[in-house]
């Protein structure tokens, strides 16, 4: 049985009752307004100046991203730190109800918990909180709450990094224990291919048609699939076209994507696919349209960099051991990379998220707002 004081039985009770009302606001991606204001909130009572930015707009949702800085004034003189998490979560993510089940927090089975990025918010609500209780005067600190990470990371790619002071950066939202450190993550890019052949009957004359989908076969079974090599992958996740039975299909539209830690891999990949349906398209007569899109860069931290210094610190403080893990999904902390700010992303414990079994420990909570705290105050 585990043993715990007074003092860490209020410290959970609080955490589960945060963590309980922040699940219970609706926030799927384009619609976080209303969790938007209820962590605008909390910012300003833990004395915070918040703003936020125009990302809602630019990408069609109803909030932008929280910008947070504790005022110069009341900090002591050190480097700033961020610390980020995100607002949306996936579907089916409304009307939460969630429920303790022994140390571990569910969903009632019809939705996801929303742990993902429930237990980012509140670590780091609460980790400032805590931080408060221990040192009136606080290092400088910046929060940033985005939107619609869950959709590409739109509201990190629209965020207004002018507004931004620090250069070290962590990012609570990894499916991993706390104490896993997310010190890499890869490119990831979308690519699209429309194949256009000829619309002819397929009965009467199908000599004058030019089978869209016979040539995009041609070229899928030449690309590469799943794991092209240790830090790559590719896949087509869709396609979709032809109009009836009988017509010698015209038209067919594929959306894939490839994923690698070395930039130069992706694009190499990403020619070969090109090619294949170039060449296919050249055989048959038709015509292949291929567009690619970075939907974010991938990173790799150094392992002097001042984010691993402080984690190294910070994470012995709560009794555990860093584990450096490469990630094959991007997070926030790919958008701040790209823009300068050195950040990693970090395990704070949710499991099986993206679906209704998605849980958490109030152990993982606690460990994960503990994180935060040290993080805080350097300690
Ligand atoms: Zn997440």
């Amino acid at each position: 049985m585990q043993v715990v004081s007074a003092d860490e039985h209020e410290l959970r009770a609080e955490l589960v009752r945060e963590f309980c009302e922040l699940v219970r606001v609706d926030s799927e991606p384009y619609e976080e307004a209303e969790l938007a204001d209820v962590v605008e909130e909390n910012l300003l009572e833990l004395g915070f100046e918040v703003e936020r930015d125009d990302a809602g707009k630019k990408i069609g949702g109803n909030s932008g991203n929280l910008i947070a800085r504790l005022p110069e004034a009341q900090c002591s003189r050190e480097k700033p730190i961020l610390l980020c998490a995100h607002l949306d979560r996936v579907p089916p993510g409304k009307g939460v109800k969630p429920r303790l089940k022994g140390d571990r927090i569910v969903s009632s089975g019809d939705t996801v918990l929303g742990a993902d990025d429930v237990a980012g918010l509140v670590a780091i609500l609460a980790g400032v909180r805590m931080a408060r209780r221990v040192q009136s005067v606080l290092p400088p600190l910046e929060v940033v709450i985005t939107v619609c990470e869950e959709k590409g990371l739109q509201g990190s790619r629209h965020l207004d990094y002018s507004k931004l002071q620090s250069k070290t950066g962590f990012v609570f939202d990894a499916a991993r224990p706390v104490g896993v450190v997310i010190y890499g993550a890869p490119t990831h890019v979308k690519f699209e291919v429309d194949v256009i052949g000829r619309a002819a009957h397929a009965g009467i004359n199908p000599e004058d048609g030019v089978s869209a989908i016979q040539t995009a076969a041609g070229a899928i079974t030449r690309i590469p699939f799943g794991w092209v090599d240790d830090d790559t992958t590719a896949n087509i996740g869709t396609v979709t076209g032809g109009e009836a039975m009988n017509i010698v299909c015209e038209r067919v539209h594929l959306v894939g994507e490839v994923r690698s830690h070395d930039d130069r891999v992706a694009a190499r990949v990403l020619k070969q696919i090109e090619d294949c349906f170039a060449e296919e398209a050249r055989k048959s007569g038709a015509k292949a349209e291929f567009e690619a899109s970075t939907l974010y860069k991938s990173y790799r931290i150094d392992e002097n960099s001042e984010a691993l210094r402080l984690l190294r610190h910070a994470i012995g403080s709560v009794g555990r051991n860093m584990t450096l893990e490469l990630s094959n999904g991007g997070t926030d902390a790919n958008q701040f990379n790209a823009n300068g700010i050195e950040s990693v992303g970090l395990g704070i414990g949710f499991e099986q998220a993206h679906s209704t079994r998605e849980s958490i420990t109030v152990e993982e909570l606690v460990a994960a707002t503990k994180l935060a705290s040290c993080l805080i105050l350097r300690s």
